[in-house]
C-alpha cells in the first residue's frame, strides 16, 4: 500500500524541498542551447514491421546511424490531441537531429546521444529532466547511464535531486572519474566539482505529473508502469564506434530510494562494438531481473542471433517473469542495423538513416 499523503501536504513538502535545495545548492549553467524541431518525415521504405505471435511489436530498419526512444507504454490515439501529437513528433524530430547534428561534426557516439538526450531532458513532454515523474514522497529523483561500445567505459547516477541533465552527469563520471555508478548526494557533490549545472526541486514541476502522483494516491496504488515517457538513445559514429544511453524521472508514486533499470548497466543500457548498443524502456525491476540489454548482446555474441530477433527473445524473458506490457528496447548493431522491439501498445521513438532521412513514430501500428 502506498503512503498517502494530502495534496496540501504534498505541496508543503514539495515547497520544503525547494527551499532547502535553494540554500544548499548554487546552480551553474554548463548546458549549451539546443535548437528546435521544424519538421518530421514518415514512411522510411527500408522499415520492415511484424506482429509477432507473441505480440510484439518489431521493426527492422537497415543503414541506421541515430535512434532515440521517448518511451513505451500505453499510448492510445485518443488520449492525445493532434496538438500534444504533433508537439511529441517535433520533440522528436529535434532528438533525432542533435544526435546526428554531433555525429556529422565528427565527435564521438556518446557525445551525439547526450546531445539528444539533453533535448528530451530540457523539454517538459518526457520523463527525464524537466518532466520527471514525482515518487511517493512528491519529489522528483532522476536516473541516466551512458556507455561507450569501444571501450566500455561507463557512467551512471541515480537518485539525483538537483541536477538538469543527468546524462550529462553520468557522462561525467564516465570521461572524469574511475567509478561508474554515483548515487544521490555524492553525486551531486561530483556535479558540484565538475561544473555541471545544478537546479532546485521547483525546475521539475509539471502540472501533468503531478495530477499523475494525485491519481495514483487517489486509487492508493502501488507504483506502477504505465506512464511512458523515459528516454534513451544509440548511435554509431564515423570511427564506427557505438554508444548507448537512457535518463528517467523513474516511476510515478515509486518509493523512495527505488532505484529502475534505467541507471544498470546491462539492464537499461548496454554498448558493445562486437555486438550492439541498447537503451530499454518499461518495468525497470522486470529489465534489471533479466539483464535485458545486456542479453542482447550476449545472444548476439554467443548464439549469432540479429539484433532484431535478440531484442524479441530478451522482451518475451521480461513477459515470463512479468506478464503483458512489460516495455520495450531500442538496439543499433555494429552494422547499422537498428531494431524497435515492444509489446506495449506504443513507443515514442525515431531514427536518422546514412542518407539523413528523419522517420519519428508513435503508435504500435504506424
Ligand atoms: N524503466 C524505467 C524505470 O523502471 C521506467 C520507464 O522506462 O518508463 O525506472
Amino acid at each position: 500500500m502506498s503512503r498517502l499523503i494530502s495534496a496540501p501536504g504534498l505541496r508543503s513538502l514539495l515547497a520544503a524541498a525547494v527551499t532547502v535545495a535553494t540554500a544548499a545548492l548554487v546552480a551553474i549553467t554548463l548546458s549549451p542551447g539546443l535548437t528546435s524541431a521544424t519538421s518530421t518525415s514518415q514512411g522510411n521504405t527500408q522499415t520492415t514491421k511484424a506482429q509477432a505471435d507473441d505480440e510484439n511489436t518489431t521493426e527492422r530498419v537497415e543503414n541506421v546511424v541515430f535512434a532515440i526512444h521517448g518511451g513505451a507504454g500505453t499510448i492510445r490515439r485518443e488520449d492525445l490531441t493532434p496538438e500534444l501529437e504533433q508537439e511529441y513528433r517535433d520533440a522528436l524530430t529535434t532528438a533525432v537531429r542533435a544526435g546526428h547534428r554531433e555525429i556529422q561534426r565528427g565527435k564521438d557516439s556518446t557525445a551525439a546521444v547526450e546531445a539528444a538526450i539533453n533535448t528530451m531532458e530540457d523539454s517538459p513532454l518526457f520523463n527525464s529532466g524537466k518532466g520527471a515523474v514525482f515518487n511517493t514522497d512528491a519529489e522528483n529523483a532522476l536516473d541516466a547511464s551512458i556507455m561507450d561500445g569501444e571501450t566500455l567505459d561507463t557512467g551512471a547516477v541515480t537518485g539525483t535531486k538537483h541536477i538538469k541533465n543527468p546524462i550529462s552527469l553520468a557522462l561525467e563520471i564516465m570521461e572524469n572519474s574511475r567509478h561508474v555508478l554515483l548515487a544521490g548526494e555524492g553525486a551531486e557533490l561530483f556535479a558540484q566539482h565538475r561544473g555541471i549545472e545544478l537546479v532546485t526541486q521547483d525546475y521539475f514541476f509539471t502540472e501533468r505529473r503531478w495530477e499523475s502522483l494525485m491519481s495514483a494516491k487517489d486509487g492508493e496504488s502501488d507504483f506502477e508502469f504505465g506512464e511512458t515517457n523515459t528516454v534513451g538513445a544509440v548511435g554509431v559514429d564515423r570511427d564506427g564506434d557505438l554508444a548507448a544511453g537512457t535518463s528517467t524521472g523513474g516511476l510515478t508514486n515509486k518509493p523512495v530510494g527505488r532505484i529502475g533499470d534505467s541507471p544498470i548497466v546491462g539492464a537499461g543500457t548496454y554498448a558493445d562494438n562486437d555486438t550492439m548498443a541498447a537503451s530499454a524502456t518499461g518495468t525497470g525491476e522486470l529489465f534489471i531481473r533479466q539483464a535485458v540489454t545486456h542479453d542482447i548482446s550476449a545472444q548476439m555474441e554467443y548464439l549469432d542471433r540479429p539484433v532484431a530477433e535478440a531484442a524479441g527473445v530478451a522482451i518475451d524473458k521480461t513477459e515470463e517473469i512479468g506478464g503483458e506490457d512489460t516495455g520495450g528496447v531500442i538496439a543499433l548493431d555494429h552494422d547499422q542495423n537498428l531494431a524497435f522491439v515492444f509489446n506495449t501498445s506504443g513507443m515514442y521513438r525515431g531514427y536518422v538513416t546514412e542518407d539523413g532521412e528523419i522517420v519519428v513514430k508513435i503508435f504500435g501500428d504506424e
